[in-house]
């Protein structure tokens, strides 16, 4: 049987959630599911706010047993370089 439809909380259209997703309250498309993950995010920040730091400390305290990693991920992974080059200025720019 099919799923019933249901208004995505997002922009309101009509659709079918997925039937492994009990609670879906976004439709397929780019910009809702972009919104609902920033949503979910901010909630998890809030829910968690020390968890950022946490992580981060332990990824410096590992980067520290493994000083080369960064580098040769980087050389190969020039992708990843210009994302993560743009997400630092950024980031300098917001202050
Ligand atoms: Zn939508």
């Amino acid at each position: 049987m099919r799923s019933p439809q249901k208004r995505c909380f997002y922009c309101g259209r009509w659709f079918r959630p997925d039937p492994r997703t009990a609670a879906q309250k976004a439709c397929g498309g780019a910009e809702c599911r972009r919104m609902r993950h920033a949503r979910a995010c901010q909630s998890w920040r809030i829910r968690f706010p020390k968890d950022d730091e946490a992580r981060r400390g332990k990824t410096r305290a590992w980067a520290k047993t493994y000083p080369d990693y960064w580098r040769h991920y980087r050389t190969g992974h020039p992708s990843y370089v210009r994302r993560d080059n743009r997400r630092r200025q950024r980031r300098r720019r917001a202050g």
